[in-house]
């Protein structure tokens, strides 16, 4: 069995004292959310999923779905979990009140992806596609289907899929096959095989809704060609839910490296009846907002899966004794000291530690813009569209990065243990290791970053993003105790206004220069946001600290920082040096050589 405890006291240091959300929600109008609110809930959530969701993920791994006669079998304890979340209302909790919800705060509702993932990332990727479909719903679907779909999506009575990947096409959806075809009552006959569809089917849910890309006959070439449909897996017939399944079936699980709990299905439609969500030919787009949703989600796995093998991988050294204390021994009675004394174990402890607080801060910070970008207006609102803009690519891939890198370091720090099975934290290795590569690559996340995003409203929104930054660095020049965290954050804003210069100059006339660097632009960016969000922790727990009400957990922030700016930041020189190299050394290598 792993252990796991939520990192309750780190979400109240962020969401009280570092981003001060009461004062947020009272400014967009979240008038029933209090400081109480927020840490009862975050609490009882983080209770719910380690009670309810942790038990079955071992056995989600070992036994993983079954397919028997077409219909896919969860893994043991997935349904009876399931059920009690939709018996609970939790995941209601975060949609409309007019859908029997509590409307509360997108911040919280990605905060509440971090201890999911981390209990059970097979079953956390089932909420998610849930309410992204639901939130698809209210926004694209006609009223009629809005009031037959809303609430049971919401509640999970009902679960949610997306439907993009065809055999021939993943990354380049521009390719697809999948038909639609007109029908007189208004809906349409949907035909094609789509694969690696998370949750394709299965039992935990009465109905399965799938959001299906497709082509109608007279479509464009291309992804301008692509429109959104909305597919029950049971028809409702005005008086209930057929019984007769509206031509989807399941042709294969794939067999996979990890989050066995999840059934990866080869989902075929056959003339299956579906709506078009909003107009025609404008799919992609639509698709695209449930896909940002599920990319930063995506990125909240990186941080709950390095979170928790980081915590098993501490559990663990702080009961292995290994070699002695290079500067003398240590424990005088026992034969080898804790592995705790080694520098290289600290290092790989610590580093998967930071990982996890510097991308918490970051998805705690999206969050909050989420909410701007959708309850506030003018200036604040364009602030926040700039921000989510930049944000979104880079904490998909730069925050899974770390994630498997976290997990891996924690697999590290354990030796042998740490790649067996017994242990438990080579699951969360194989279980994140899908996080780089579905909702888009990785690769295509960075190329998006500096191919579009930097450059979208002739550079406005990296300048949303950057003047804060500077501000902000202006301000604590001469902040007592500061200077460690503001020098090497200065450094990195500076860094990325040249290199986004460099390669938007060398990359206007060579694609290749600009596509090669995207990856290790990413991570600088990346790298350059947790600069900002580490000083900017800092700087809250040195205030604390002056007030003369710092804690043990302020002091233990600021070492964080400072491991932080030794170990990780420091990385941005290379990357630099990366960038600068260019492309030829990639593509004059001879083909025949590869
Ligand atoms: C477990 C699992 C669950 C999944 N769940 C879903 C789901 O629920 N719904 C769904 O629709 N899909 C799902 N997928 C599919 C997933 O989103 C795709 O695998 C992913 O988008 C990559 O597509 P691909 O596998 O076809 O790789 P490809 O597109 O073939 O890419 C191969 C490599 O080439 C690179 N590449 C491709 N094009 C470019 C380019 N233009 N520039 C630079 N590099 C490029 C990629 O980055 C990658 O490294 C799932 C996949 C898995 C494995």
């Amino acid at each position: 069995m792993t252990v796991y405890k939520a990192p309750l006291e780190d979400y109240k240091f962020l969401f009280h004292e570092v981003f001060n959300v009461v004062d947020v929600c009272k400014r967009l109008g979240y008038d029933q959310v209090d400081q109480e609110l927020i840490d009862i809930m975050t609490e009882e959530w983080s209770q719910f999923v380690t009670d309810v969701w942790k038990p079955s993920n071992i056995d989600g791994d070992k036994f993983g779905s079954q397919l028997k006669d077409g219909a896919v079998i969860s893994a043991p304890g997935f349904k009876e979990a399931w059920k009690q979340t939709v018996e609970s209302g939790w995941l209601q909790a975060v949609c409309k009140e007019e859908h029997g919800g509590m409307g509360l705060p997108l911040f919280f509702r990605n905060a509440m992806d971090e201890p999911a993932i981390s209990c059970n990332m097979a079953i956390s990727v089932v909420a998610a596609l849930s309410l992204g479909v639901y939130d698809l719903i209210i926004k694209h679907a006609s009223q009629e289907i809005i009031d037959r779909y809303a609430i049971p999506v919401s509640s999970g009575e009902w679960c949610g899929t997306m439907c993009l990947t065809e055999p021939h096409c993943g990354t380049d959806l521009g390719l697809i096959k999948t038909k639609a075809t007109p029908q007189d009552d208004g809906s349409f006959l949907i035909t094609g095989t789509k694969i690696f569809i998370t949750a394709g089917d299965h039992d935990l849910s009465d109905n399965i809704v799938h959001m299906v890309l497709a082509k109608l006959p007279d479509a464009p070439e291309g992804s301008r060609g692509i429109s959104l449909f909305l597919v029950p897996k049971f028809l409702d017939d005005g008086d209930g839910l057929s019984n007769k399944i509206n031509g989807t079936s399941v042709s294969g699980i794939e067999e996979k490296m990890g989050l066995h709990g999840s059934p990866t299905c080869v989902l075929n439609f056959d003339s299956s009846k579906g709506w078009l969500m909003g107009e025609a030919h404008t799919g992609m787009a639509k698709m695209f907002e449930m896909m940002n949703r599920e990319r930063l989600a995506t990125g909240m796995m990186g941080l709950g899966l390095g979170e928790i093998a980081y915590q098993n991988a501490l559990a663990w050294s702080l009961e292995r004794s290994q070699g002695r204390d290079l500067r003398g021994m240590k424990d005088l009675d026992a034969p080898a000291d804790n592995i705790l004394v080694h520098p290289d174990v600290r290092r790989m402890l610590l580093k998967a530690k930071v990982n996890c607080e510097g991308t918490r801060a970051l998805g705690t910070w999206i969050g909050i813009l989420l909410d701007e970008m959708n309850k506030g207006d003018g200036e604040c609102k364009e602030n926040a569209n700039a921000l989510i803009a930049l944000l979104t690519p880079v904490m998909k891939a730069y925050s899974t990065d770390i994630g498997c890198q976290s997990a891996s370091l924690s697999i590290q720090v354990m030796g042998g243990a740490g790649y067996c099975t017994e242990y438990g934290v080579e699951q969360f290795y194989r279980d994140v290791r899908i996080a780089p590569i579905w909702e888009g690559t990785n690769g295509i996340q960075a190329l998006d970053l500096v191919g579009r995003k930097v450059t979208q409203n002739f550079g406005k929104n990296l300048r949303h993003l950057l003047w804060p930054l500077l501000e902000f660095i202006e301000e604590n020049r001469e902040v007592d105790g500061m200077v460690e965290f503001n020098k090497p954050l200065h450094q990195s804003v500076k860094g990325l206004q040249q290199l986004t210069l460099l390669l938007m100059a060398e990359g206007a006339g060579n694609p290749h220069f600009l596509a090669a660097g995207a990856t290790d632009y990413c991570t600088y960016f990346g790298n350059t946001m947790l600069a900002y969000l580490w000083a900017r922790m800092a700087k809250v727990c040195l205030a604390a600290k002056s007030a003369g009400t710092s804690t043990d957990f302020h002091d233990a922030k600021l070492a964080s920082a400072s491991v932080f700016f030794a170990e990780i930041h420091p990385d941005n020189a290379g990357l630099v040096a990366k960038i600068m190299a260019g492309h030829k050394h990639l593509m004059a290598y001879p083909e025949a050589a590869f």
